[in-house]
């Protein structure tokens, strides 16, 4: 196994280099100075619940590394993605802005799908480019492929990809998921699409991509990009998009087995393992004094694959939904020696990152209408969260009917529910797939605090006092204020999808999607 960084100095994709002056002159400057913009890992898991990982409850879960990091560093509790689906949520968390206004709606990408996430859009990685950062995204992109890799995170502010640019089940992948290779696993993935493909950069390297071996991989280019950077002394931004625990789940060889949770334990495992190994690799390379390690995740568990789905805890639903359990989600800020230890009960959002990461990096905000705060004094403990109202989108929004849901403080206003059937197989009839689009007039209201679990509506039963009927009043009005003023963009998902256009590691071969198959050249 070759990692990228290991490909010889002659290789034209490597970071510049510095000559051995200039190189002298940047250590000088930098080094110990106060003025050296930290270092940023953002770690991202997929179809990961409220109530997953240990430090949030769950009772046999085995995360020693997230558990660590939550114990060392600041936990939220009421940390909110943008969307309960993949697509649209990265789209968000890479530009702090809604995905109704980039087009990354309705739904998610394909292997052929035409669009992408807008190359005029300004990610996180172009921001900090301009303050000279280092930049590498490995893991799960999903924000597009496109004409000849048109939207691969190369041309969205990425010097660096080492991943796959959708979910791990847009391919006839299940028979390639499980330890020892070629076992018949459970369920089924998409058919009828080439088979899932490893890229570096805009190379196909591999295809179809071997599970099993695909986490350490990751591990060795994370570890090689963070050397690489310490070594250069060059600040970075590492995205790792993990695939876990989204299905159908995996691990190799180490964590197969290995979890009494099952195969989504051992996912889980093997997810803990390699933020392990980030952990290690920051500490090994020096740079764990300057590097702000964020973690948190996609969208909530797809439990209609039961046990195999994830857990939201005691929040209501999952995956596809805008209840709690659809898009609120564990969440860690790790940065010891800056961040006191702790709880926090403020509000925040995967939206925020990117004005957060901008201020601590000292650079300036993109040109462009933000929906996201700097979080800076909820890190580092100097007042609350500028963030007060949530704004809840379904998986396909639309302008007539605006956000289904508005949290305002401790607050929360259902104008709009629906069901989703990644949602199902729980008791909740709420959750199901089945459960019709719904308006809700006067909406549902809930106090979070006391009702996390949104089962007891404030509006119904006993005698309504004018505390929640002012509640009411300024959930209806930040809902009227936010969606008059929202602008969608063009939808990138309704231009749809075109077969030639799905990755393939011998564009000329025949016929495909069969005939997409190559060794690994890396
Ligand atoms: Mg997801």
């Amino acid at each position: 196994m070759l990692c990228p960084f290991a490909r010889g100095q002659g290789d034209p994709l490597a970071m510049p280099s510095l000559g051995p002056s200039a190189l002298f002159l940047l250590l000088l400057s930098s080094v110990g100075s106060a003025n050296q913009p930290p270092n940023f890992v953002l770690i991202f898991a997929d179809d990961l619940g409220f109530g997953d990982l240990a430090s949030y409850g769950h009772p046999t879960s085995a995360t020693p590394n997230l558990d660590k990091m939550a114990a060392s560093g600041l936990r939220f509790t009421d940390f909110y993605s943008s969307s309960p689906v993949c697509s649209p949520s990265r789209a968000a968390l890479l530009t702090g802005r809604f995905q109704t206004r980039s087009g990354v709606y309705p739904g998610v990408f394909y292997p052929g799908s035409r669009g992408g996430l807008p190359l005029a859009e300004v990610t996180v990685a172009e921001v900090l480019k301009g303050r000279g950062y280092a930049t590498a995204v490995v893991g799960k992109w999903h924000l597009g492929f496109g004409p000849n890799g048109t939207f691969l995170p190369t041309n969205q502010g990425f010097d660096h990809f080492f991943g796959v640019p959708y979910s791990h089940d847009q391919g006839p992948c299940q028979n390639l998921t499980c330890f020892p290779p070629d076992t018949r696993c459970f369920g089924t993935c998409d058919q009828g699409v080439v088979t899932v493909p490893l890229i570096w950069n805009q190379t196909i390297v591999e295809q179809p991509l071997s599970f099993p071996r695909l986490q350490p991989r990751y591990n060795a280019f994370a570890r090689d990009f963070i050397a690489d950077c310490a070594r250069r002394n060059q600040p970075f931004l590492l995205y790792y998009a993990s695939h876990h625990t989204h299905y159908p789940q995996f691990a190799s060889q180490e964590y197969t087995g290995q979890s009494p949770r099952g195969p989504f334990g051992d996912a889980l495992l093997e997810f803990d393992g390699s933020v392990g190994h980030l952990l290690q690799a920051l500490q090994v390379n020096g740079v764990q004094k300057n590097t702000l390690v964020f973690f948190t995740a996609d969208n909530g568990p797809e439990t209609m694959r039961m046990s195999r789905g994830g857990s939201s805890g005691i929040l209501k639903c999952g995956k596809g939904t805008t209840y709690e359990g659809g898009v609120r989600e564990p969440a860690v800020a790790y940065w010891p020696g800056r961040i006191t230890p702790g709880v926090t009960h403020e509000m925040a959002s995967t939206l925020d990152i990117l004005p957060t990461l901008a201020a601590m990096a000292g650079v300036p905000l993109p040109n462009v209408t933000l929906d996201g705060y700097d979080l800076s004094p909820v890190l580092f403990g100097s007042g609350k969260s500028p963030r007060r109202v949530m704004f809840y989108y379904p998986p396909s929004p639309n302008q007539l009917l605006g956000v289904f849901a508005v949290r305002y403080q401790k607050y929360k206003a259902h104008f709009f529910t629906q069901g989703a059937f990644h949602s199902g197989m729980t008791p909740d009839a709420d959750c199901q797939g089945t459960a019709l689009l719904k308006a809700h007039d006067p909406p549902l209201l809930f106090d979070l605090d006391s009702d996390p679990a949104e089962n007891y509506n404030l509006l119904q039963g006993s005698t309504v006092g004018p505390d929640v009927l002012a509640v009411l009043k300024e959930t209806r009005f930040q809902k009227a204020l936010f969606d008059k003023q929202m602008e969608f963009g063009e939808s990138q998902l309704a231009r749809g999808m075109d077969p030639s256009l799905e990755p393939c590691c011998a564009p000329q071969c025949g016929p495909k999607p069969s005939c997409c198959s190559c060794a690994s050249t890396s």
